[in-house]
């Protein structure tokens, strides 16, 4: 089900449903300012300029080359702390290949996406964030995003007092791995039909929680 703009859940979306389990980038928050100015800005401070259209096309070749690569894998999207540093380190070299101070816009742009003032919330998973609580449904977190997204979590609104956050790389698997849903389900105590997921992504968030047995809904 695609969503625009709702204040209340349908019922029969949420008839067996008990926690409402959001997506982060894309759904709850987005980088402000966008993923291709943050890496502009980071790398103009390097010497470095190439214009963000340039810097968008290379970073979602890169991005589906590491998706890719982790698909490949086996287990697939089994991951780690280190795997997902090493994911986004070698996204960030590709799209800036052939220079040299590439690793040290890495290292700027690792610590810019773990400050709070590099996010700000989106509307309309705030406003779904809020309908769930109205509904008396409880709430959660489940992100690709790594273990940077828990101390994020502590100051950045809308994530602020929500207790179950589930970080890819703290729970060894990425989305769309089923693997991660059964990781969530049992910390949660919960059956595949008593959650819901709200995510951004057709095939991250919306297939994978339709492969595992929960529902879905996307936000767009
Ligand atoms: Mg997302």
């Amino acid at each position: 089900m695609s969503v625009e703009m709702l204040s209340s859940f349908p019922k029969e979306l949420t008839a067996e449903v008990d926690t409402v389990v959001f997506d982060v980038v894309g759904t709850l928050l987005e980088p402000s300012p966008s993923v291709a100015k943050a890496y502009k800005n980071s790398a103009e401070t390097l010497g470095v300029t190439l214009p963000e259209a340039d810097i968008s096309k290379r970073f979602s070749v890169a991005w589906e080359k590491q998706e890719f690569f982790d698909s490949q894998q086996q287990p697939a999207f089994r991951t780690s702390r280190r795997r997902e540093y090493e994911r986004w380190k070698q996204i960030v070299c590709e799209v800036f290949e052939g220079y040299t101070v590439a690793e040290k816009i890495f290292e700027d742009l690792w610590l810019h996406f773990g400050k709070p003032s590099s996010w700000r919330p989106v509307a309309q998973g705030c406003q779904l964030l809020e309908a769930a609580r109205e509904a008396g449904l409880k709430v959660a977190v489940a992100s690709n995003f790594d273990e940077r997204l828990l101390p994020l979590a502590q100051c950045v609104e809308p994530l602020i007092g929500i207790e179950n956050i589930f970080a890819s790389s703290e729970i060894g698997w990425r989305k769309p791995a089923v693997e991660f849903f059964r990781t969530v389900e049992s910390r949660l105590g919960k059956d595949p039909r008593q959650l819901l997921l709200i995510g951004d992504d057709p095939r991250l968030d919306i297939a994978a929680a339709q492969t595992a047995g929960w529902k879905s809904m996307r936000i767009q």
